[in-house]
């Protein structure tokens, strides 16, 4: 990190982006995304001397955007007659890196994504106003420049279809995140007017949703409930209500993303959860709700403290389930809890074919994390050799060509989405 941000004091902007894209592919949109606050700000020396951190991701950002119109690529070796061959299943910043790095090191990479578009949650997920589907993108347009294949709008969920990618390819990595939002599991959470968090941020980021009205409420108080509520002010509603089961004190968002969304005018219900979800009869969307208090590890309602709360938009945002379905068609790659069991230095799982990294396996943490359980996997030194790039290989690698012909993305004529608060232009696939 010293290393990028001297280049960058001296001037060597291209030379600090190659650093920075050489220890993380995903540079310029960590530089947006990362919690640094709790990372790299977060521990940098001058805290030490009472005075303000470095501010590195700002920094970061200025390098990699920078480099990004400059429209140069980071280097990378040619592929040979016989170089390895890795499926990368899931289109997210976890096979994206490694897609990358197998790449650089001249082995053949090809991502396979069910959405429309590849990104995973940096495309679909992480806060518009942090980075939008248009950067996320854009990186990912370069990583296919480097010569990664596409294959989107392609789910591999059955056996059959990891069978398929097992007779094709010499490894498979799972960087496939996490399931479906949880359930509240209360009555009525089906109805009209109900939309979970994902559904939300990514509707407002593809430009599917461009407005809300009136008050919305938000169940949970997670970093992505907090998004969720900060996405429905920015598109407008009038109100939105944060709805959490315990106190202020045990919020599970970031500090600094709890104050963002209090600036963004968010209101929040403390101890009070949600008991069913219906219409009256002028057909005005009810969540019915009673305050509880915690008793050690027990909360319990309050006698006589239902409330029901008018709105037009309600938001579960409770979690994400640990499970994807393919996850539970995999035979012979061990998953405890819901999560993919592989080594966090090595991507290894208990298949020696099939490696794994990101959500789906640490259940849940940043992109950073992601990209570099996905860069691990795809190794350095030794452990490139678990995906079968051997050093006699590397050899030949370096001087043949790059290999032409890889999927070209099919958003390449894709208009940029908004900069201002609203989406304007057309929507994208979603
Ligand atoms: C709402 C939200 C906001 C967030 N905000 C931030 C933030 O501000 N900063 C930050 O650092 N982190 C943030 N995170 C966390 C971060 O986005 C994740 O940690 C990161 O994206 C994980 O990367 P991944 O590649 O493991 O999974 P994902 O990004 O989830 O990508 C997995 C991909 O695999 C695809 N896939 C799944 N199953 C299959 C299949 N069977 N076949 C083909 N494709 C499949 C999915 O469609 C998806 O595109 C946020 C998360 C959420 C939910
Ligand atoms: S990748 Fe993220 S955490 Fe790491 S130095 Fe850059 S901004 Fe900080």
């Amino acid at each position: 990190m010293p290393e990028f941000i001297k280049r960058i004091a001296s001037g060597n902007l291209r030379g600090s982006a190659l650093r920075i894209l050489d220890a993380n592919i995903l540079g310029a949109s960590c530089a947006r995304v990362c919690p640094v606050d709790v990372l790299c700000e977060g521990a940098c020396v001058m805290h030490r001397h009472n005075q303000k951190p470095i501010q590195i991701g700002l920094l970061q950002r200025r390098a990699m955007d920078a480099f990004y119109a400059s429209g140069e690529l980071p280097p990378v070796m040619g592929t040979a007659a016989h170089s390895v061959r890795v499926a990368c299943i899931g289109g997210g910043p976890a096979s994206l890196a490694c897609a990358a790095e197998l790449r650089r090191h001249g082995a053949e990479a090809t991502v396979f994504e069910r959405r429309a578009l590849p990104g995973g949650l940096n495309t679909y997920g992480v806060a518009e106003y942090k980075l939008r589907a248009a950067d996320s993108l854009r990186e990912v347009e370069m990583i296919e420049r480097m010569g990664v294949a596409f294959r989107f709008g392609e789910s591999v969920d059955s056996a059959a279809a990891l069978e398929a990618l097992e007779a094709e390819f010499d490894s498979l990595f799972l960087g496939v995140g996490l399931g479906a939002m949880q359930r509240l599991g209360i009555p009525g959470e089906d109805s009209e007017g109900v939309m979970n968090a994902l559904e939300l941020i990514a509707a407002y980021k593809t430009g599917h949703l461009r407005e809300v009205h009136g008050t919305v409420v938000v169940v949970g108080a997670g970093n992505t409930a907090i998004d969720a509520a900060n996405a429905a002010r920015r598109l407008g509603a009038e109100t939105v209500y944060m709805l959490y089961r315990r106190g202020e004190n045990d919020i599970p968002a970031f500090d600094f993303e709890y104050e963002h969304a209090k600036q963004e005018g968010v209101q929040f219900l403390w101890r009070r959860q949600p008991l069913a979800v219906r219409r009256d009869e002028h057909g005005r969307l009810l969540l019915d709700t009673v305050q509880v208090r915690q008793v050690e590890r027990t909360l319990l309602p309050l006698p006589n403290s239902q409330y029901t709360i008018a709105c037009d938009l309600l938001v579960p945002a409770i979690g994400q389930s640990p499970l994807t379905q393919l996850v539970q068609e995999l035979r012979g790659v061990e998953v405890r809890k819901g999560r993919i069991v592989a080594d966090p230095a090595t991507g290894r799982t208990s298949h020696p074919r099939y490696f794994a990294a990101g959500d789906c396996v640490n259940g849940g943490r940043e992109v950073v994390d992601a990209v570099a359980g996905g860069k691990r996997a795809a190794g350095r030194g030794s452990s490139r050799a678990a995906f079968g790039v051997r050093g006699a290989n590397l050899a030949v690698l370096a001087t043949a060509g790059l290999k032409a012909g890889a999927t070209r993305l099919k958003h390449r004529q894709l208009p940029d989405v908004r900069r201002g608060r609203r989406c304007r232009g057309p929507a994208l696939p979603w």
